[in-house]
């Protein structure tokens, strides 16, 4: 675990603007946690959450589209969401990618699009169940990787960070256990160290993600590349985000 842990809640289509005010208004005071504490609600509870939402708590959006603007009904810009308030930009998540079919060539756009507007790009990988147990986990979430490296390399200065999310643990109730996290992410590591140097990879956070409890938050944050975690489910309700946020010291 780094110093100052990420804890982010990722509400994916849950909390429009009313519940999303009083999901702030119901969240215990973080005020003393170490972790650094990222909220990714649905669009249009954005600016709910930017009223709501005590200081501290760093706002983000779930998704961009690549181009600054256009015709491209139904996207939001990177740009858009910086106007807005927004510090961070999930990128790939496994919904977005099994869902809705996103490639790695359009992660690769939406990345270098954040990065061009200045907000940090959270970037999502991680592997099916059949593609663990075909002993392709490396392939499958080193080529995710490798996708958004030139970005992230064009960006020197910039913070970033990536998520491991293995696909069979979200939603699902299976958690990786807390050696599988480790090992995946110190693979995750050493690849950014080879493309990036090893003095920037140890500054990017990479967080887990899937079946994250308060439960299971701690043993999972004390392994040596878990930086934070990603949060789906548990951080819908106020009580268990904070415990999880809690369990980052
Ligand atoms: C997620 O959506 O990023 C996630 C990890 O979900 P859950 O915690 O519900 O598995």
């Amino acid at each position: 675990m780094s110093a100052r842990p990420v804890v982010a809640g990722n509400w994916k289509m849950h909390h429009g603007p009313d519940a999303t005010a009083s999901f702030f208004r119901q969240l215990p005071d973080l005020s003393r946690a170490q972790a650094r504490v990222l909220v990714f609600p649905p669009a249009l509870s954005f600016a709910a959450a930017r009223e709501s939402a005590p200081a501290g708590v760093e706002l983000g959006v779930q998704n961009v589209y690549w181009e600054a603007q256009g015709a491209f009904t139904g996207e939001v810009s990177a740009g858009m969401a910086a106007e807005a308030g927004a510090r961070h930009v999930l990128i790939g998540h496994s919904e977005r990618r099994h869902v809705f079919g996103e490639t790695d060539e359009q992660v690769a756009l939406k990345t270098a699009s954040v990065l061009a507007v200045g907000l940090t790009p959270v970037v999502c990988v991680g592997e099916t169940l059949q593609e663990r147990r075909s002993g392709r986990l490396e392939q499958v979430i080193g080529t995710q990787l490798d996708a958004v490296l030139g970005a992230f390399a064009d960006a020197s200065a910039a913070e970033v960070m990536v998520a491991y999310e293995p696909v069979w643990a979200i939603g699902t109730g299976e958690t990786a256990t807390p050696a599988d996290a480790q090992e995946a992410q110190r693979f995750l590591r050493e690849r950014l160290a080879a493309r990036l140097g090893s003095a920037r990879s140890v500054t990017i956070p990479i967080l887990y993600g899937g079946s994250v409890k308060p439960g299971n938050a701690g043993e999972l944050l004390a392994q040596a590349d878990v930086d934070g975690l990603l949060v789906g489910g548990a951080s819908l309700e106020p009580q268990s985000f904070a415990q999880i946020v809690a369990a980052g010291g």
